[in-house]
């Protein structure tokens, strides 16, 4: 798989800025090979085979964040050991803390949900982004998260 091939795909869908979508791709892609230590053609292989909806909607930022707002681990083990998550997580409706990482539920019980649940494709700027490395090649999903409080209050 090639960007060549990405930008057939493109065509087929008669996506009409595809120039753009390709700059993006390609750079983003070589931020990936470093990171993850896999090559171009690897990765694109990974990610079209997992892609179940059109490329010019999968690959964005979404799906598809730059390598500065991404957390890589080797695996969930390692992400276990490094956060710890039963200090909850940060709302991003409310800032209050959840013990739900999708789903405002506050950990006070005495405070109300704000039911602010992670939408697919909007604004995802306050969401803790990560991937594992380990598995990359077989599930090559960015997922997002409210922010860990253990992270936020490191950070
Ligand atoms: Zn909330």
């Amino acid at each position: 798989m090639s960007i060549n091939n990405i930008c057939q795909v493109l065509k087929e869908e008669n996506y009409k800025d595809i120039n753009k979508l390709i700059n993006f791709i390609e750079e983003n892609i070589k931020d990936y090979e470093k990171i993850l230590n896999l090559n171009k053609e690897e990765i694109l292989n990974s990610l079209e085979n997992y892609r179940s909806i059109p490329a010019s909607i999968y690959y964005t930022e979404n799906n598809f964040p730059k390598v500065k707002d991404l957390n890589i681990f080797h695996d969930f083990k390692e992400m276990e050991k490094k956060i710890d998550f039963s200090k909850g997580f940060i709302c991003p409706g409310c800032k209050e803390k959840s013990v739900n990482p999708y789903k405002c539920t506050p950990v006070d019980k005495e405070k109300k949900s704000c039911n602010f649940r992670k939408k697919s494709l909007n604004n995802t700027d306050n969401f803790f982004k990560f991937t594992f490395r380990d598995d990359f090649l077989s599930m090559p999903v960015i997922d997002q998260i409210f922010f860990p409080v253990d992270i936020w209050l490191s950070s």
